[in-house]
């Protein structure tokens, strides 16, 4: 395997007494796209929390980049290239498109090289550009999905992580949104991607982990996991 971007090891995490991840190991090695699947509650969000600092883990060790960012504080997890493009979007939608862009970027001084991002995103995304200066409430839900990932791509990830970035929207925005996702990854961005969407998420991802009830059910390369007779009981929640 390459240089390992990613690696966490034994995570364990609780909310009070209800344990959510129990000796959760995962690694994403630059290039990779990682997909983390299970049924609800299984500790998907759990993950991607704990590994960008939102909850504390009660037990295990991250590495990010090479160093042990455990105990960092979430602003330096993401100075450091750690972005996650969260459940639900979370777009201001009382602000304009450009405006919700410049967010991603409020850690960087650059600013020349944003402006050229920018340029870059209004690129791949006209439907963006040509509203740039509206609120984003004017945006569609797939159309919200694309400007948080433009918003996450302005922060400069080395791992970008999406929590379940194709919920609620229309087939044919996310048919465009794994799309994009691959095209993206093509270029050298690794990902961590959590999907309800199991089928695409496996198509598009090299390896594969399935959560179940906080644990590690299953994991390998993304079309042995696919072809596992153990998914769909993992899905399910193993009753
Ligand atoms: P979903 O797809 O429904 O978001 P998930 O796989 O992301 O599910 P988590 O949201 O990580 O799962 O939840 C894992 C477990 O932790 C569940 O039992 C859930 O009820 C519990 N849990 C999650 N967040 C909290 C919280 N803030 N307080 C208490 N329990 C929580």
């Amino acid at each position: 395997m390459s240089e390992l971007i990613l690696k966490a090891e034994s995570l364990s995490a609780c909310y009070g007494r209800v344990e959510a991840l129990s000796d959760v190991s995962l690694q994403v090695a630059r290039g990779e796209i990682v997909t983390v699947v299970g049924a609800n509650g299984a500790g998907k969000s759990t993950l991607l929390q704990s590994i960008l600092g939102a909850v504390s883990p009660k037990a295990g060790k991250l590495t990010f980049a090479g160093q042990d960012i455990t105990r960092w504080p979430i602003y330096r997890r993401i100075e450091e290239g750690l972005v996650l493009v969260p459940e639900g979007r979370r777009i201001l939608v009382s602000m304009t498109i450009e405006e919700n862009l410049l967010l991603g970027a409020h850690m960087r001084r650059d600013k020349i090289a944003v402006r050229r991002e920018i340029g870059g995103i209004y690129d791949r995304f006209p439907n963006l550009a040509q509203r740039r200066n509206h609120n984003a409430s004017c945006l569609s839900g797939g159309e919200q999905q694309m400007l948080a990932l433009g918003r996450a791509l302005l922060a400069k990830p080395q791992l970008l992580m999406m929590d379940e970035p194709s919920l609620g929207l229309s087939p044919l925005f996310v048919q465009r949104l794994f799309e994009l996702i691959q095209a993206y990854n093509r270029e050298g961005l690794s990902i961590l991607l959590i999907e309800q969407n199991t089928a695409n998420a496996l198509r598009i991802a090299h390896r594969a982990t399935v959560l179940e009830l906080g644990r590690v059910a299953l994991e390998g390369d993304a079309a042995s996991v696919a072809g596992s007779t153990g998914l769909q009981e993992a899905y399910l929640g193993g009753t």
